[in-house]
Formats: C-alpha cells, sequence, structure tokens
C-alpha cells in the first residue's frame, strides 16, 4: 500500500465495525445507538447533541424526511390492507370503515414516528456516516 492509496482511504474504512443490528435496535427504544445507557431524544424528535452517559456526538445524524417516507411506507400498507380486507369481508360499515382507517393511520404514525427515526439514526452511527465517522461531511 502506497502512501498515496493510504491517504485515499476513507477514514471510516479504517475504523472498527459497529455493530448495525444493536445501534439500530438502541435507537429504536430510543437509546443512544454507541451505549443504550442514555436517552437519544431530548424532547419529540429533537436528537439529543451529545449522549449523556458515553459523551458519544449525536449531533452528526442526518435522518431527515427518511423516517417519515419509513412511517408513510409502513403506515400505507398495514392499514390499506386493513381496510381492504375489512371492505372484502364487510366487517363494518363504511362509515365505520373510514373513521377507523383515520384514527389508526394517525395513531400508527405518532407511534412509529421516534422509534423509526431511533433506527435511522442508529443506523447512520453504526456505518459512520455524516460526522459519525470521525470526518467532516466534505472530507
Ligand atoms: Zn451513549
Amino acid at each position: 500500500m502506497t502512501i498515496e492509496h493510504y491517504e485515499n482511504t476513507p477514514v471510516a474504512d479504517t475504523l472498527e465495525a459497529r455493530n448495525l443490528a444493536s445501534a439500530m435496535t438502541r435507537g429504536a427504544r430510543s437509546l443512544c445507538p454507541a451505549c443504550g445507557e442514555a436517552p437519544l431524544f431530548e424532547s419529540g424528535l429533537q436528537v439529543n447533541s451529545q449522549c449523556g452517559h458515553c459523551d458519544e456526538e449525536l449531533l452528526h445524524h442526518r435522518a431527515d424526511d427518511f423516517p417519515a417516507y419509513l412511517n408513510i411506507f409502513i403506515v400505507g400498507h398495514v392499514v390499506v390492507a386493513a381496510m381492504m380486507i375489512a371492505y372484502q369481508w364487510q366487517l363494518m360499515n363504511m362509515w365505520t370503515l373510514m373513521v377507523v382507517t383515520i384514527v389508526a393511520s394517525i395513531l400508527i404514525s405518532v407511534l412509529a414516528m421516534r422509534p423509526l427515526k431511533g433506527m435511522v439514526v442508529g443506523a447512520q452511527w453504526a456505518l459512520r456516516m455524516h460526522g459519525f465517522g470521525g470526518h467532516d461531511e466534505q472530507d
């Protein structure tokens, strides 16, 4: 390996691998993906800038809209499938079905948002994406 090749190796490739499943599970439980001890979220969907237990910097995450896309994908498949089954088997009248569908969509969306965002942040941390690899975004 020449020095030139070494200089072009991304920093993330020279660091030890992180457990993706463990980090995503911790994130889904709203815990720090690094240690699993301290809360990941400051309030609502606001991620803590630093872990209160292991001091891991969590401000590097770039979850953006991805958790919301996952949420729409999951809710769409679960609620629409259940709605179609209920409609096909005539389990309830149209008005009841409409109300149940709307309430279920809102409830599942709200309840799934935090675990999904935690999973995305955990995956980004484990894969050393963005600033989690010990380098700036521009490197
Ligand atoms: Zn931690």
